[in-house]
């Protein structure tokens, strides 16, 4: 989607501090980080949310929990991390474009699970 902040992203045509990259998805320090460690991993197609995860990409979103696990854990996150995925107004998804925030690095909250 050419009008859309995380394909610029995951296309390189706008700059992010990468942690990860492959064929099918890429992960960058999110700009305004809730938690020492706070990654975001989106796929390089466009897909809009969880909300439009289907038969058709479930194995490149399984990918990405692949990928998720491998970050984390070469972050050093053995105490533990949340992964969250906002979809729509109500969960407050600002990018309307899929992605996993990876947040770890001290203990979380024990409100909103
Ligand atoms: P959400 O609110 O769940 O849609 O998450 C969007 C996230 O993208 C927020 O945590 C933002 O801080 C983050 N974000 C927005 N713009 C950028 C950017 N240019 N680089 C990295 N992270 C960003
Ligand atoms: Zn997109």
């Amino acid at each position: 989607m050419s009008d859309c902040l995380f394909c610029k992203i995951a296309a390189g045509d706008i700059p992010s501090a990468k942690v990860y990259e492959d064929e099918l998805c890429c992960a960058f320090r999110d700009i305004a980080p809730q938690a020492p460690t706070h990654i975001l991993v989106v796929p390089k197609e466009h897909i809009g949310s969880c909300a439009e995860i289907t038969d058709a990409n479930a194995a490149l979103v399984g990918h990405i929990f692949t990928v998720i696990a491998k970050i984390a854990a070469e972050e050093g996150l053995t105490g533990g991390y949340r992964v969250i995925s906002n979809v729509g107004a109500d969960a407050g998804q600002s990018v309307p474009h899929l992605h996993f925030h990876i947040l770890g690095g001290k203990r979380m909250p024990d409100q909103m699970v």
